[in-house]
C-alpha cells in the first residue's frame, strides 16, 4: 500500500518514468477526477492523482475534493504532497519562485467541505493546517536546488473559475501572499482523514493587482519551467520522507469530537 500521494495540477501531466499501474477505486462520493496510478518515484511506492482529470478537463470549482481523497486513503495514502500553480500578490514573490505555505484564507463560497455531515460530529483544528514535517523536507531540497522558496506564506482561495477584480485582488494582497483555486476543501478533506498535507506552489504570474499584463505564452512558459523543477523536487524530496510520521497530522481527530 503505497503511503505517499501526489496530486499534480496544472501542468503536471504525470511524475513517473518506469512502469506504472492505474487503479480503478470506487468511493462513497462518487469518481475521483481520475484512476488514481501508482509508479516510483525516488525508490518509493507513490500515488499520483492529476487534480483537473486526465488532459485537464475538470476546472476548479467542479473538481470531486471528496472522492479524492477518499481513494487516496483506501489506497493507504497517509502522507499528501499537493502541487499547484498560483498568481503573486506580493512584488518580492515572482514568476518562477516556489512558495510552501504555511496558512490559507478561504473565499471559496459552493464546495462540499466536510466528509462529517452527522450523526458524528468533529471540529476539525485548522490552526496549522500544514504538515510540518512535510514543509521543512521540501523547504530545504528546493533551496538545495537553488530554487528561490518562500519558506512560509499565506494562499488565498478563490471559488474561480474567474480571475480576481483589480480591487479584489487589492483587498486580498492585504492579507494573503498567492492566490488560487484549489487549495480548498482539499487541506480540510485530508485533514479530516488525519493525513498530512503540503502545498508546493509554483508562482506563474502577478495578480491583477499589479497591473503588469502577461501573455498566455509567457504564463505557460513560466508554467512549463516551473514543471520541470518540481519533477526534480519531487525526486528529491520524497526519498527523504520519514517511513513513520514524527508529526502530529495522525492524531488531529483524538480532540476533535463532539460527544
Ligand atoms: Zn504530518
Amino acid at each position: 500500500m503505497p503511503k505517499i500521494a501526489v496530486i499534480g495540477g496544472s501542468g503536471i501531466k504525470g511524475i513517473f518514468q518506469g512502469e506504472t499501474e492505474r487503479v480503478r477505486v470506487h468511493t462513497p462520493y462518487g469518481h475521483p477526477s481520475a484512476d488514481p496510478e501508482i509508479g516510483v518515484v525516488g525508490g518509493r511506492e507513490v500515488v499520483f492523482l492529476p487534480r483537473h482529470g486526465v488532459g485537464h478537463r475538470i476546472p476548479p470549482h467542479m473538481i470531486n475534493y471528496r472522492a479524492n481523497i477518499w481513494a487516496l486513503r483506501e489506497l493507504g495514502v497517509e502522507r499528501v504532497i499537493a502541487v499547484s500553480a498560483v498568481g503573486s500578490l506580493k512584488e518580492d514573490i515572482r514568476p518562477g519562485d516556489l512558495v510552501v505555505p504555511d496558512q490559507f484564507i478561504d473565499f471559496t463560497k459552493r464546495r462540499t467541505y466536510t466528509f462529517y455531515d452527522g450523526p458524528r460530529v468533529f471540529h476539525i483544528s485548522m490552526a496549522d493546517p500544514f504538515c510540518p514535517e512535510l514543509r521543512d523536507i521540501f523547504v530545504s531540497e528546493a533551496k538545495d536546488m537553488g530554487w528561490r522558496v518562500h519558506d512560509v506564506g499565506t494562499y488565498i482561495c478563490i471559488e474561480g473559475p474567474r480571475f480576481s477584480t483589480r480591487a479584489e485582488s487589492r483587498m486580498f494582497r492585504q492579507y494573503a501572499d498567492i492566490i488560487g483555486m484549489t487549495l480548498v476543501p482539499e487541506v480540510n478533506l485530508a485533514r479530516e482523514l488525519a493525513m498530512c498535507y503540503v502545498t508546493l506552489a509554483t508562482v506563474t504570474d502577478y495578480d491583477v493587482w499589479a497591473e503588469k499584463p502577461v501573455t498566455a505564452e509567457e504564463v505557460m512558459e513560466t508554467m512549463a519551467k516551473n514543471t520541470e523543477r518540481i519533477m526534480e523536487l519531487l525526486k528529491r524530496g520524497i526519498p527523504r520522507i520519514p517511513k513513520e510520521r514524527g508529526c502530529g497530522c495522525g492524531r488531529v481527530l483524538e480532540e476533535a469530537e463532539v460527544k
